[in-house]
């Protein structure tokens, strides 16, 4: 199950300005991966490492409260794994030596 799945630890790009946040519910509204919460009007990080960086919350963030680096480094990896149905492979280590 897809949101069951998880790659590296603390390595997602995801940042919240909590200072920006209206708390519309935008964010937690579009997120694929139930990676954010809301509660009692305030957003919070509750799953970091589920996040995809697919950057939906950035982009949909009406104050810019939600910033991620999407579409590179480990998010390739899991849709690629997801694609093929395999285990999380970003083909890197033809490349680098990184996982
Ligand atoms: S980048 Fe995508 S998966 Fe990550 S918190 Fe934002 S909407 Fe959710
Ligand atoms: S979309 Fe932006 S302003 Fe709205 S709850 Fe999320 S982070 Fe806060």
């Amino acid at each position: 199950m897809i949101s069951a799945m998880r790659y590296l630890k603390n390595v997602v790009t995801l940042e919240l300005d909590i200072s920006r946040c209206t708390g519309c519910g935008k964010c937690e509204e579009v997120c694929p991966r139930a990676v954010l919460s809301l509660n009692d009007g305030k957003i919070s990080i509750s799953d970091r490492d589920a996040c995809i960086e697919c950057g939906a919350c950035s982009r949909n963030c009406p104050f810019e409260a939600m910033t991620v680096a999407a579409g590179v480094g480990c998010a390739y990896a899991v849709i690629r794994g997801t694609l093929k149905g395999t285990a999380p492979d970003c083909a890197c280590s033809d490349k680098y030596d990184c996982c």
